[in-house]
């Protein structure tokens, strides 16, 4: 079998290096010249754990290659995958014309029949207009290829992706013809020997299942988060409340942990895009409206306590901020809440000082030199006012309290991922705030 997965992004290359670790020849595409160029080195564009060594074995294996050229690539082809981005447009609904470029080229290029597989997120009615996309411009080449478009949304976490793709909860399909469900069941075979579940479909449910999940995802965190800024007000503490209602197994304790809201390149953008879907045909996502009002004030909470603590004075101090990617394990900086932490520190006259295990290079990408990056996490301390705890990478579980205390000016720490225990933190005569909790 030989695919093609056209977008080496995030998806697009954990995908591809998956199915070419499973024996299958990928060929793995993309408009940035740079990228792919890089890619052939196995210079990998992003941080991943696992991932440039999964890449490095496969090329060397001769089972993944890296192209510019869609044209080339998709000659011969039994399964397409497009793994391109879908960005927010500006009313919210995710921007197609990446996705319906490629089905374009797809439709110029192909020679035989294939399988084109929508595996970025992408709305109800999208595999519908990709299929419609490829029919016309093979009817302008007049020629009779059939083909099938199926919908196989993608479910990784960023950080664990490799481990999700090859070790998947399920795998969604949706399907139109009894032949793409067979090219489809064939392709994942391998990832299912461990009973793996694959679900099938008819497309737009499978379409509608990706922004479900996120959605519901997306509501357990600002559910939380709300019932956190609640346990403040009325002398209560969310890590108790959290830890009781997680035991209960229709609950579940996955999910539900408060903090600064959710960021990443998915949530935010599958909300609005969902709300938006209901909205253009004449429905209202009411659950949803708020789940995304409540996060987006709660990216503002941590700022919110470093004023009241500093009496809304940030001018002339500093502030150390630990972790800026927007989750652990990753450096993927989109929407991620530490630039609107930043931003706000700053427009307060506050200056910031920061420390992240990866995601330094991609932060200073995004904003420049605006804050001062460390080289450890304790060099960020120095002559700080006090700590934020933006991202809860693994490297800050169990800090040294003691050097934290003599290096900072004023001992605080505003905890926004609760990663530590105020009774420990304070024991070591440090102040403390942390999401949901008394102080
Ligand atoms: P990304 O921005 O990291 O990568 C997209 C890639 O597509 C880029 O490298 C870009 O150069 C390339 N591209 C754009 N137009 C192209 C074209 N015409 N031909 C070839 N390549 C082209 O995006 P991502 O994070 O990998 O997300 C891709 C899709 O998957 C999105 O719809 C996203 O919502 C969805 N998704 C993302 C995740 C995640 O964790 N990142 C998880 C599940 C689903």
């Amino acid at each position: 079998m030989k695919i093609v997965v056209i977008g080496t992004g995030y998806v697009g290359l954990v995908t591809g290096t998956c199915f070419a670790e499973v024996g299958i020849d990928v060929i793995c595409v993309d408009i940035d010249i740079k990228k792919i160029e890089n890619l052939n080195k196995g210079i990998v564009p992003i941080f991943e754990p696992g991932l440039e060594s999964l890449v490095a074995k496969n090329i060397s294996k001769g089972r993944l290659q890296f192209s510019n050229s869609l044209a080339q690539s998709i000659k011969g082809a039994d399964v397409a995958f497009i793994a391109v981005g879908t960005p927010p447009g500006e009313d919210g609904s995710a921007d197609l014309k990446y996705v319906i470029g490629v089905a374009q080229e797809i439709g110029q290029n192909m020679n035989s029949y294939g399988v084109i597989v929508t595996k970025s997120t992408v709305p109800v009615g999208t595999a519908q207009k990709v299929e419609e996309t490829i029919k016309h411009e093979l009817e302008k080449r007049q020629l009779g290829i059939s083909f099938d478009v199926a919908s196989n949304p993608e479910f990784l976490k960023e950080g664990a992706a490799i481990d999700d793709f090859l070790k998947p909860d399920r795998i969604v399909v949706g399907v139109s013809s009894e032949k793409a469900e067979e090219v489809m069941r064939k392709l994942y075979k391998p990832f299912l020997l461990n009973g793996h579940p694959i679900i099938f479909m008819d497309v737009p449910s499978a379409e509608m299942t990706k922004y479900a999940a996120n959605s519901m995802l997306a509501t357990k965190i600002s559910f939380m988060n709300d019932i956190a800024n609640l346990c403040e007000i009325v002398g209560a503490d969310v890590n108790m409340v959290r830890k009781g209602i997680g035991s209960d197994a229709r609950i579940g304790n996955k999910f539900i942990y408060p903090g600064i809201g959710y960021g990443g390149s998915c949530f935010p953008k599958d909300v609005k895009a969902l709300i938006k879907t209901a909205a253009v045909n004449g429905y209202q996502m009411q659950i949803l409206e708020a789940v995304e009002a409540v996060n987006e004030r709660q990216k503002s909470v941590l700022f919110e306590k470093l004023m009241n603590r500093f009496q809304g004075n940030l001018a002339g101090k500093t502030f150390a901020i630990w972790g800026l990617s927007f989750k652990p394990n990753t450096d993927d900086m989109r929407e991620a809440p530490s630039l609107v932490i930043i931003d706000k520190i700053l427009k307060a006259g506050g200056k910031v000082k920061a420390f992240d295990p990866i995601a330094m290079p991609e932060t200073k990408h995004i904003v420049g030199n605006i804050i001062e990056y460390s080289e450890t996490e304790y060099q960020a301390l120095e002559d700080s006012d006090a700590l934020l705890i933006v991202t809860e990478w693994t490297d800050f579980r169990s800090p040294d309290f003691e050097k934290m205390k003599v290096l900072l000016n004023n001992p605080i720490i505003f905890d926004g991922r609760n990663i530590y225990d105020q009774a420990e933190v304070n024991h070591f005569g440090i102040e403390y705030y942390g999401i949901g909790v008394l102080n």
